[in-house]
């Protein structure tokens, strides 16, 4: 059965756009998948209060990759929620030092010049209390959830498939203009990967970083690709 995902979309500093977290109901709590940035701290801290989150009840939070419009909240909802955060080690090193063009091949000098207009200060810095790795699932944490390393965007960039066939994507797809590949990617050709490796699951709704959800289905139209790859192995 699928469960119930609640988007939570934040506002990003600059006018440039919007993020979306994920609040998904699990047995006995709440998984927080990203934590926006911390421009809107206030406001997301209010909509998980208002949709039941309490110490205890939020179990964990998966940041789908380091960037930090992304894990800007992180460490302060860990400390409001005590719940701990759990991302791929290959970004680990971004919350921990304050920079998003550490592990990257590109784009290195903009984003380290971008990094501190996220709002991403000291306070704002944290080491991760799990490290997700592919094939992992958060059967731990009351969800029937899958982790599918999805490298492009960032080196340490998962997704997230739940019982049903919804996808957390992260920032490898966006639907800013209509589904598509993340307009920033570090590795396009690990993104292409990625996208290979997707074709292997059944997957119904897209829930990206950025954009509303959309069906998967679209995004292989828009890119020319035939999605049947699951079919070929049922048959
Ligand atoms: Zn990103």
């Amino acid at each position: 059965m699928s469960p119930a995902i609640q988007t939570i979309t934040l506002s990003l500093v600059l006018r440039l756009g919007a993020v979306n977290c994920y609040l998904v109901t699990a047995n006995d709590g709440f998984i927080l998948f990203d934590t926006g940035g911390s421009n809107k701290r206030r406001d997301l801290h209010e909509t998980l209060t208002s949709a039941g989150c309490q110490p205890g009840n939020l179990r964990l939070i998966v940041l789908t990759h380091g960037d930090f419009d992304h894990s800007g909240n992180a460490a302060f909802l860990r400390g409001q929620f005590n719940t701990p955060i759990a991302m791929h080690e290959s970004d680990a090193g971004m919350v921990e030092r304050g920079d998003m063009s550490w592990n990257r091949q590109s784009s290195k000098l903009v984003l380290k010049v971008a990094s501190p207009m996220f709002g991403f200060g000291k306070a704002e810095r944290f080491t991760p209390d799990i490290l997700l790795n592919e094939g992992d699932t958060l059967a731990a944490y009351g969800l029937d959830a899958k982790v599918i390393h999805l490298p492009g965007h960032s080196l340490g960039s998962i997704g997230i498939l739940l019982a049903g066939g919804d996808l957390i994507t992260g920032d490898l797809l966006e639907n800013t203009k209509g589904p598509s590949f993340n307009s920033i990617m570090d590795d396009r050709v690990a993104a292409t990967h990625s996208v290979a490796k997707l074709r292997s699951y059944e997957i119904g709704t897209v829930y990206p970083g950025h954009g509303a959800p959309f069906p998967m289905a679209a995004f292989y139209d828009s890119q020319h690709i035939a999605p049947n790859l699951y079919d070929d192995k049922q048959a």
